[in-house]
């Protein structure tokens, strides 16, 4: 059956209060980088600390010694289907990280390697709001910032990102092993796998109908293959 769906209702998740979030294919290339690798994200956070209290738990893999040796261990929990060893840090009450004190990190030099990936930008990167919650601090900041498009290209890679959290938010049932149901794992996944809808583009860059959906959906399952091969290679 072939699918309805357009590529693309793009959802406005920007501010008026606008930060400058720079050229959108400079920032999808180091994004993925940082994804691809160990590498932190440069994020201009100018003191802002809205993800150190999203209520987000930390991944925190076996090898991040130095980490671990500063989270105490009544703090962290066997992360669900990940081999052993991987942990999660949870939140307090109020959703802060239990690292961050005096409304700073308190193991700043040795964050995990989660928060030194973090980029808050994929939200509007992706067009998907950073939390359920309208009011946090995290779904605010992240609505500020606005991409530049120096080139078309800047243009057709936002569109093919976007169109790609769409498509997974909308045909999960395609994906034999479902899709993330957290905001941050799904945008990066939209990221990561945004190339299928660049194919779906035509000549000026404009959204064409899509073919089947489990034919896009096999499409995405192989690039996001491709992805993690690369990064195991590197
Ligand atoms: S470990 Fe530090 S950077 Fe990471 S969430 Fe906690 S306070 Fe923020």
């Amino acid at each position: 059956m072939e699918s309805d769906v357009e590529l693309l209702g793009v959802v406005d998740v920007t501010d008026p209060q606008e930060l400058p979030a720079g050229g959108f294919s400079s920032w999808l290339q180091s994004t993925r980088s940082a994804q691809a690798g160990d590498v932190g994200a440069d994020v201009p956070c100018a003191g802002c600390n809205a993800c150190c209290k999203a209520s987000y738990f930390i991944h925190i893999r076996p090898d991040e010694t130095e980490a671990l040796a500063l989270i105490p261990e009544a703090l962290l929990f066997a992360a669900p289907s990940l081999p052993k060893g991987n942990v999660l840090m949870g939140f307090d009450e109020h959703g802060h990280c239990p690292m961050l004190i005096d409304d700073a990190c308190s193991i700043y030099e040795h964050r995990p390697i989660t928060c030194r990936r973090f980029d808050c930008r994929v939200f509007p990167a992706a067009g998907i709001a950073a939390s359920e919650d309208h009011t946090a601090l995290i779904t605010q900041r992240a609505r500020r910032w606005k991409f530049g498009y120096p080139s078309e290209g800047d243009r057709d890679q936002h569109t093919a990102v976007r169109a790609a959290a769409k498509f997974l938010t909308k045909h999960a049932e395609c994906f034999p092993n479902g899709v993330p149901n957290n905001s941050t794992q799904l945008a990066i996944l939209a990221i990561k796998v945004h190339e299928v809808f660049l194919e779906y583009q035509d000549k000026s860059g404009k959204p064409e109908r899509l073919p089947p959906d489990l034919e896009v959906a096999q499409a995405i399952i192989d690039a996001s293959e491709r992805f993690e091969a690369r990064v195991k290679s590197s």
